[in-house]
């Protein structure tokens, strides 16, 4: 069966995103820990987490994914900006401790013109003071487009971070599928061969989830504008094939496209039927 769901707002707490998830068909979901322009999170309550986690074990819900907020930058030029990323993660991976089973995505950063490398090399030195040994969250880090100067923009540069990592056994990888498309891997022609290539330079045992958003622009683009599933120049063909790939077979799906909760509905019982037959 295919773990598919979507991006929640949460606002309403806890509770309130696994009763939306439920509502809506998703056997999973994601959020944002905290509001994405980055400002202070409000106090989790643990009745409100083992309320969810009551609907959880009700409705088949599992696997929900934390991302960070989108505006942090690990690898900032600016020593405050870099310290926010820091404290932020730090104190965001000791919240999630309260929740079994949780992963948490960032986006690795913008190396504002220091050069990929010295990108590479802030990222690791921040993940190397924010990770510990017994955290039980899975850190992942997110594909990405290479708009301006992000990192992550290759296979490559996302093992170079992990390379540097000293506790890499809690990394993994998420793959957004309009991310690695907008990089320039073309997901719509080689699937295979995209797969195969991360295999060779990642390892497919470091996939951890995927983002399934289609791409309002062609492959290279590197624009990272989301379209709805089937509605942009990745396509529904394309689409059927990811959801159904024996080397995604198990991973967790988070639709990030631009719906309101009717549209995710609809996206969700189309991707699951796509994958049922
Ligand atoms: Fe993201
Ligand atoms: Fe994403
Ligand atoms: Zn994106």
């Amino acid at each position: 069966m295919l773990r598919i769901g979507c991006h929640l707002s949460f606002s309403k707490g806890f509770l309130a995103m696994a009763e939306t998830a439920e509502e809506i068909g998703a056997a999973t979901f994601q959020f944002f820990t905290r509001n994405p322009r980055g400002g202070a999170a409000k106090n989790w309550e643990r009745d409100d987490i083992q309320a969810m986690l009551d609907v959880f074990s009700s409705a088949g819900i599992a696997r929900p994914l934390a991302h960070a907020p989108y505006t942090l930058n690990a690898c900032a030029k600016d020593d405050h900006v870099r310290s926010f990323a820091l404290e932020t993660m730090a104190d965001d991976l000791k919240r999630l401790e309260m929740l079994p089973d949780v992963m948490y995505n960032f986006h690795p950063g913008s190396h504002v013109g220091q050069g990929a490398e010295e990108g590479i090399r802030l990222i690791a030195d921040t993940l190397n003071r924010v990770l510990w040994e017994e955290m039980h969250t899975t850190v992942l880090l997110e594909t990405m487009a290479g708009k301006g100067s992000e990192v992550g923009r290759s296979f490559e540069e996302v093992r170079a971070i992990l390379d540097r990592v000293e506790l890499s056994h809690k990394m993994g990888v998420c793959l957004d599928t309009c991310h690695v498309w907008d990089a320039g891997y073309d997901i719509v022609a080689d699937l295979d061969g995209v797969l195969g290539e991360f295999d060779r330079v990642v390892g497919l045992e470091r996939l951890k989830a995927i983002h399934l958003n289609d791409s309002m622009n062609p492959s290279g683009s590197h624009k990272d504008r989301h379209e709805k599933i089937g509605k942009g120049c990745i396509g529904l063909e394309a689409m059927k094939r990811i959801v159904t790939h024996p080397a995604l077979r198990g991973l967790p799906f988070y639709l990030e496209t631009p719906n309101e909760l009717d549209g995710y509905r609809e996206e969700i019982a189309l991707l699951k039927d796509m994958a049922a037959d």
